[in-house]
């Protein structure tokens, strides 16, 4: 069995039929592509072959490449990576350079075979890439296909001549959201988007692609004929150039010019709209090599690529029988229970939804009305679906319901006693082997365990605000947290296809605990005369996607001030966060709650639209004349939250870097250019790092003393990576 086969019929139609063996969805392997390429040329070469017709023998078209060549290649590439990697490029773009030209003759375009992609569902990257170098582009009309190019979202850019082809297919201006922001679109869309050429029946997909390869059709690219011209203009045509002012503003608005992609890509695009065309596969084979080399896009794939999709595939799951959930109860119907209930019933588990009262069950459950009437508002869902979805919740007061359940999750106060007291009426009707789960964020997870009959099937599934939204899920093993349960808590994270982490049970575990100090940092510098301003900006300047005042504002001051007044009766004398509280409390006696009062430490108007910075702020707390530099200011804000992220690995909090890395990214926004704290800690160097932390504690104080497994790496000159590779299987 290989990847590609070719079948040709008795009316001289070749065709390709794309099947990865061994998975659900075809990926282009270093293998596959030669196979590839050696049928094409058989066919080119086969007197008995017409045309050919490029199709898969899966519903899907293909999801990509397998980026794990990518990194493959730069290891093999020894001394000089950029070269291995330029070349293997350039290997791609000969290899669809031939497709596209088909055997014509050079100079008058004369001969060829018409080659016709038959795309039967989603056809992404490199996916996409392929057809485009096709002559037409054939998609079965099925809703649910997606078709794109989403490179830009793991940190590189279409590199097999898709940015190229794309552009000169549809013009600059119609090119960039696919290309700058990854916009996926189905069949219809894309047909729309001028992306590909027809949407047909699926039934009849095949059979209209070898139609039109057998109509002897015109097959020279617009780019091959003399006199191309692109749409809407090339850089230098006064509509061009309007153009590319306008994408390069709008890219460095986008990306505060963190993401070298997306420079890069523009880059490729803009030159390569000055050359012909195969000079500007060239180009855009340099700028993609370019991107590869940057230490940001290889942090980038690896942990949302490669480390994401290790974790949702369980790469730390306990060996232990399939625990997929079939009934759920969540007890607590507030603003996370309405959440989880609707995660969980979309993903098509029997759920029992619990409150105090039928009322507030029931407006728990509408949560899923109102998320279900959104999508039929906007097509994405029909009635029978709404229907089927709201059948599966059952509303109700009534603890009798959750018999049968082999998962409960439990979203009440945050208060022991209450908690306890749930705990107990739960597991007065569950089987001994129902696994039950707290969705607690701050209490001890070991703790809470003490009120349950079976304290091995007690566990934290920690999810984040809002449910439906936020992509990581963290998991938290208490000290007698057996492995079904967490086998029972991964097998369920799937379910409802988020990623999670498992980490064990220590304070804030590890989201929470590193985003405290970033917020506490952006306040601290409030209280020492900072530009609120520089601190706000210096943070978006680093990639994080919201500033620490702004996600104080977001969380609600209240809410900080009690995880304040919590963690200092807990920590009593060890507690050193007093300058922060100053300001956060005096926030709170100005009733400047945040976003939900309107009033934080940004002002809003009657709408709540966010204006300003509150300019009461630095009336009370007046601007110092000396100002920080923007480096300091970004290191400050950067280093509390990673050397966080270095403790809970040092704890033993966290116990696979993989973890933090991915779970920083979507759990709160850290910097995803640097592919999570640990990423970044190898992109800047454990000795740089050390010799900075230095600094910053003689500056600013103990909290940013170099921990010692920091400082020992530093010594030895060791990454994260390398150290930790061994645990980090795929990484
Ligand atoms: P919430 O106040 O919106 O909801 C709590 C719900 O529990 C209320 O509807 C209440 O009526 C119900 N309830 C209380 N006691 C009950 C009982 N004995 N039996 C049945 N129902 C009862 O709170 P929330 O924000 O949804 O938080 C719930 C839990 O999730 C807390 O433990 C919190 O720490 C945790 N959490 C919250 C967030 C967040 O951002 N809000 C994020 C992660 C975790």
């Amino acid at each position: 069995m290989t990847d590609f086969t070719m079948k040709t019929d008795a009316d001289g139609v070749a065709t390709i039929t794309w099947d990865t063996v061994g998975k659900s969805m075809n990926v282009m392997s270093r293998e596959s592509m030669a196979l590839l390429s050696d049928l094409i040329d058989d066919a080119l070469a086969d007197d008995a072959v017409k045309g050919i017709i490029i199709t898969s023998g899966k519903d899907t078209f293909a999801g990509g490449m397998d980026l794990n060549v990518l990194a493959s290649i730069r290891e093999e590439s020894g001394d000089n990576p950029a070269q291995g990697l330029f070349d293997f490029t350039m290997a791609g773009h000969h290899m669809l350079r031939k497709v596209e030209r088909a055997g014509m003759d050079p100079k008058t375009n004369k001969g060829g075979k018409p080659i016709a992609a038959a795309l039967p569902g989603t056809a992404l990257g490199i996916g996409l890439e392929v057809p485009l170098a096709c002559h037409r582009i054939f998609a079965a009309d099925n809703p649910k296909a997606k078709i794109g190019l989403p490179e830009i979202m793991v940190g590189i850019f279409p590199g097999a001549g898709g940015t190229t082809r794309l552009v000169r297919k549809l013009g600059a201006m119609a090119a960039s959201p696919l290309l700058l922001e990854g916009k996926l679109n189905n069949p219809q869309k894309a047909k729309a988007a001028g992306v590909i050429d027809e949407v047909v029946p699926a039934g009849e997909l095949l059979a209209k692609a070898k139609e039109w390869v057998l109509s002897e059709p015109k097959i020279v690219k617009p780019w091959d004929e003399k006199g191309y011209k692109m749409p809407g203009g090339a850089p230098y045509h006064p509509a061009g150039f309007m153009t590319f002012v306008g994408a390069s503003a709008m890219v460095n608005g986008k990306t505060q010019g963190v993401y070298p992609a997306a420079k890069a890509l523009l880059s490729a695009v803009y030159e390569g709209a000055l050359v012909p065309f195969d000079q500007a596969l060239k180009i855009e084979a340099r700028w993609f090599t370019n991107v590869l080399m940057n230490p940001s896009s290889s942090a980038m794939i690896r942990s949302l690529f490669i480390n994401k999709e290790a974790l949702e595939k369980g790469a730390n799951r306990p060996e232990a029988p399939d625990q997929k959930v079939k009934k759920v109860g969540v007890i607590g119907a507030g603003m996370m229970g309405a959440g989880i209930a609707l995660v969980s019933a979309l993903a098509g588990i029997q759920v029992v939804l619990i409150d105090s009262t039928q009322e507030a069950a029931d407006k728990g459950k509408s949560y899923t009305t109102a998320h279900l009437d959104k999508g039929i508002a906007r097509k994405k869902v029909t009635e029978e679906k709404k229907e089927a979805v709201l059948g599966l919740i059952n509303a109700t007061t009534d603890y009798a319901a959750l018999e049968g359940c082999d998962l409960i999750v439990e979203a009440v106060f945050e208060d022991v006693g209450v908690k306890a007291e749930v705990t107990k009426n739960v597991q007065a009707v569950t089987s001994p082997d129902c696994i039950f789960a707290t969705n607690t964020s701050t209490l001890p997870i070991t703790e809470l365990a003490k009120a349950s009959a079976d304290p091995e099937k007690f566990i934290g599934i920690h999810f984040f605000s809002p449910v439906d939204k936020m992509l990581l899920v963290e998991i938290i093993k208490g000290k007698e947290t057996g492995p079904v349960a967490v086998a029972k808590a991964l097998d369920y994270v799937r379910q409802i296809k988020k990623t999670p982490i498992v980490v064990n049970d220590e304070r804030f575990f590890y989201a929470n605990r590193c985003i405290i100090p970033y917020i506490n940092e952006g306040i601290r510098m409030v209280k020492e005369g900072v530009e609120p301003a520089l601190i706000e900006n210096a943070a978006k300047l680093v990639g994080m996607p919201l500033g620490p005042l702004q996600l104080v504002d977001e969380t609600s001051v209240d809410l900080g001030v009690k995880i304040a007044k919590a963690t200092k009766a807990a920590m009593g004398d060890a507690y050193s966060d007093g300058e922060v509280d100053e300001v956060l409390f005096w926030m709170f006696d100005q009733e400047r709650l945040g976003r939900k009062s309107n009033a934080g430490f940004y002002a809003y108007d009657e709408k709540g639209k966010r204006q300003g910075l509150w300019d009461g702020l630095t009336a009370q707390y007046p601007v110092a004349d000396d100002q920080p530099d923007l480096t300091t200011v970004q290191h400050r804000l950067l280093f509390a939250q990673v050397l966080e992220a270095v403790r809970a690995l040092e704890e033993g909090v966290l116990e696979d870097i993989r973890e933090g890395d991915v779970g920083a990214i979507l759990g709160w926004g850290f910097a995803p250019w640097s592919g999570g704290p640990f990423s970044w800690l190898d992109i800047i160097g454990a000795p740089y790092a050390a010799e900075r932390c230095d600094q910053l504690t003689a500056a600013f104080g103990q909290r940013f003393k170099t921990p010692d497994l920091l400082r020992e790496m530093a010594d030895k000159g060791q990454s994260f990576y390398r150290r930790f590779e061994q645990d980090a299987k795929a990484a």
